[in-house]
């Protein structure tokens, strides 16, 4: 059974345009059609996925659709598959959303002939096989560490510690997970599968981003109630974080953190744009001076969990992304936490000095990106493996990372984005000089623009 797109025979779809009304768009092998879905106006994630499993047949793993807040264009809604992951951060959803585009989907047998590496099965054996604590509680498993090194954004940022951490740390996940869950074949299998039968909730994750913006962000300490909110931004289709992060926005402005029936009643107004739902809609960058609170972003993107105040080079990173406010940009604090060997971490104190190491590990992170190769599997992806996998020098390999990050630089440079973007709502030591290093290493002028003649070389 046909179960991914490559089996369309295609690489990529564009839409072009915006569509009159409504309408599913099919990816086959032997061509596309469009469908006109009028009557799925205002459907759930759920239930457009139930429809075309009903009517065709297409399971929730060949689907990509968009829920109410898609259609609504709230600027961080998702785009969901398999009908609970999420092309969350960013407001994708919004985009198709703005097409008139609820959901694609894909089929066919077209796939192209692969060569699998005897070094893949090598990875799946050990992946399968290894006893990392990512298997039993997600990324959750690091929240007690953060907050013992005062980095668990609390309150909506405004504190660093969480009293109420036990009641959604990694254990809290643990004890509600059911079921071993993974994306597609991967053997490591760190997804988190979790029910609560006496309250009837059930739904994947949190992960520790959403623990922390819908947990100790919103002051909330019942992992049931988190994983209630979590459902919720994966019925409507919006990103989990940035709801989480702009609804604890607004729990600061009214005193009313820890207000459970209120958070689950702004996610519902969010998704349909209701009342201060529409407001909220806009997220924090735009809507933060309404509110009367301070402005928890970077190029308009709300900060993940892992704490830039203290892991300071990702506090670096998170100045300086493309995307903005965004961990998984660079995933610098995975060198910074005290879990990595002495060899390959940093001192999280400090921004200089660490721009080279940044770097490499932009490029890095694009490429896995590009490659399809989940950034979770960095335990096992050396150099070597790079190489035997896609068959070609891991030089060779960075060096399109780092042509995707130029380009996505000038990409924002055009549309006015400098160094003043390249900005954080706190203090960093030598926060300046880490910016020119940083450019430096990249080949882009003091005020953070990419010359012309690095444009030409990577876009030719
Ligand atoms: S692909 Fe990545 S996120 Fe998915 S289960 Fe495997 S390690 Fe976890």
């Amino acid at each position: 059974m046909s179960r991914n797109f490559a089996d369309t025979g295609y690489s990529a779809v564009e839409f072009v345009g915006n569509a009159e009304s409504l309408v599913a768009v099919h990816v086959r092998d032997d061509g596309v059609e469009f469908e006109d879905v009028t009557h799925l106006e205002g459907a759930t994630v759920p239930e457009t996925v139930q429809y075309f499993d009903a009517e065709y047949g297409i399971g929730a793993d060949q689907t990509a659709v968009i829920g109410p807040a898609g259609e609504n264009e709230v600027r961080f809604a998702s785009i969901m598959t398999s009908e609970e992951r999420a092309f969350g951060r960013g407001g994708l959803g919004a985009v198709l959303g703005a097409k008139n585009v609820k959901a694609v989907t894909f089929g066919g047998d077209s796939s192209a002939d692969i060569n699998v590496p005897a070094s893949q099965m090598e990875i799946h054996r050990e992946a399968a096989t290894d006893d990392h604590i990512m298997k039993r509680q997600g990324t959750v498993a690091v929240m007690d560490l953060a907050n013992e090194m005062d980095g668990l954004p609390s309150y909506y940022f405004s504190e660093q510690q969480y009293e109420g951490v036990n009641g959604i740390n990694g254990d809290a996940v643990e004890a509600k997970k059911y079921k071993k869950g993974t994306c597609s074949a991967c053997a490591f299998a760190c997804k988190l599968p979790t029910r609560d039968e006496e309250r009837g909730v059930e739904t994947e994750g949190p992960e520790f981003e959403v623990a922390m913006a819908f947990g100790s962000n919103a002051g909330v300490d019942d992992i049931v109630d988190v994983m209630k909110s979590n459902d919720l931004c994966d019925d409507y289709g919006l990103d989990a974080i940035s709801t989480g992060n702009t609804i604890a926005a607004y729990l600061q402005a009214e005193d009313e953190f820890g207000n459970r029936e209120l958070i689950w009643s702004l996610v519902e107004k969010i998704a349909h744009r209701e009342g201060i739902g529409d407001t909220l809609a806009e997220g924090i960058d735009r809507a933060h001076a309404k509110l009367g609170v301070e402005n928890w972003s970077v190029k308009g993107m709300d900060f993940a969990a892992h704490e830039g105040r203290v892991l300071q080079g990702q506090g670096l990173s998170y100045a300086v992304a493309n995307r903005g406010a965004d961990h998984m940009y660079a995933t610098f604090y995975s060198v910074e936490y005290p879990l990595v060997p002495a060899k390959d971490g940093l001192d999280p104190n400090g921004t200089l000095g660490k721009s080279d190491r940044l770097v490499e590990r932009e490029n890095l992170m694009a490429l896995c990106d590009s490659g399809v190769v989940c950034k979770f599997s960095r335990d096992y992806m050396s150099p070597q493996r790079f190489e035997a996998l896609f068959g070609a020098d891991f030089d060779d390999l960075l060096s399109v990372g780092e042509r995707i990050v130029t380009l996505e630089r000038h990409f924002n440079n055009q549309r006015g984005f400098n160094r003043d973007d390249d900005c954080l709502p706190y203090d960093l030591p030598d926060f300046e000089a880490a910016l020119d290093e940083y450019y430096e290493h990249r080949g882009w002028s003091k005020s953070g623009v990419v010359p012309d003649s690095a444009v030409e070389s990577v876009t030719l």
